[in-house]
């Protein structure tokens, strides 16, 4: 087993030239049914490292050197060999072969995927209105179905919809949406893994309509998400406890049902240099305040009473 060298301070630990590809050759290699066949095959193996006989039976394909061909063509960007003994050996995805696989996957079940609105839990936070769920362009919104204010909206792949009640598909979003957030606050990008990072704005609007908001932007693939400033909030302890002796449990209600997850009503700047802001979590008459950094970090929380 090798490990990754982190000895070396600020070096990334990966050579990253040799073994790259440019996106071009990348889609050459894989644009062609036996290839594709063979990582869907890999896919569908109960055990993994495959043996080369064994992936060329699964692939149904007789001439051996011809499958040996394609075979190559995807070791080292997508498949790897692994050395063995007997049949212990075989091939083995590479980071990149499975995710094509999933992408495949996540995306040809159900090509042209549409459904109705449908209705979802919570009422709209500026009318009380209604919300529905809508899905176009492989992207799901929660949108107030009277005044049309959005409630959050993200990528949802088809393969998603599959297998799943309207009410799934809402609870599967709310998942969706909180986990890529978390991640993304933390600064991996939910995409590709690369650096992401943090800034709040408070100028313009984003897709949310939201104007003092926290956006997250990749470095490396340019991939972004916004939210408002409450979002980063929801597992927090003070926040968890201030709604559960409440009798709101957080983790069972979907984030669009709080107002100051998907509003920035209840945001305050508090100040610009550096960065500090104030999120309001009323309910009842009482109301929890909590100060956060321009990093999103917690900075002070208190609990103002009603009586
Ligand atoms: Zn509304
Ligand atoms: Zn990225």
């Amino acid at each position: 087993m090798s490990r990754p060298d982190v000895s070396s301070e600020g070096e990334p630990p990966l050579e990253s030239t040799a073994a790259s590809l440019d996106p071009a050759d990348a889609f050459a290699l894989i644009g062609n049914e036996t290839r594709l066949a063979i990582l869907e095959a890999l896919w569908a193996a109960d055990e993994r490292p495959v043996p080369f006989s064994a992936l060329r039976r699964e692939v149904g394909m007789r001439d051996s050197a011809q499958f040996n061909y394609h075979l190559q063509k995807l070791t080292g960007h997508f498949v790897t060999k692994v050395d063995g003994t007997g049949d212990d050996g075989g091939y083995e995805f590479k980071h990149a072969g499975e995710k094509v696989v999933r992408s495949v996957i996540a995306g040809s079940f159900n090509e042209h995927p549409t459904f109705e609105p449908f209705a979802v839990e919570g009422a709209c936070f500026a009318c009380s209105g209604d919300l529905e769920a809508r899905y176009d362009d492989e992207r799901l919104t929660i949108v107030c179905a009277d005044c049309g204010e959005a409630h959050g909206e993200y990528s949802f792949p088809p393969g998603g919809l599959n297998d799943r009640t309207a009410e799934e598909i809402a609870e599967a979003f709310d998942q969706r949406v909180r986990h890529l957030h978390c991640l993304a606050a933390d600064g991996v990008c939910p995409e590709c893994s690369g650096r992401m990072t943090t800034e709040i704005v408070d100028e313009g609007e984003c897709c949310l309509g939201v104007r003092v908001r926290v956006d997250h932007e990749c470095a490396q693939c340019g991939h972004t998400l916004c939210s408002a400033a409450g979002l980063r909030l929801l597992d927090h302890s003070a926040v968890v406890s201030f709604h559960r002796e409440r009798g709101v449990p957080l983790d069972d209600r979907p984030y669009w049902t709080l107002p100051w997850c998907v509003s920035d009503e209840y945001t305050r700047v508090l100040e610009r240099d550096p960065w500090r802001l104030e999120v309001r979590m009323p309910i009842d008459g009482d109301e929890l305040r909590v100060t956060m950094d321009g990093d999103l970090a917690v900075l002070e929380t208190s609990v103002q009473t009603g009586d």
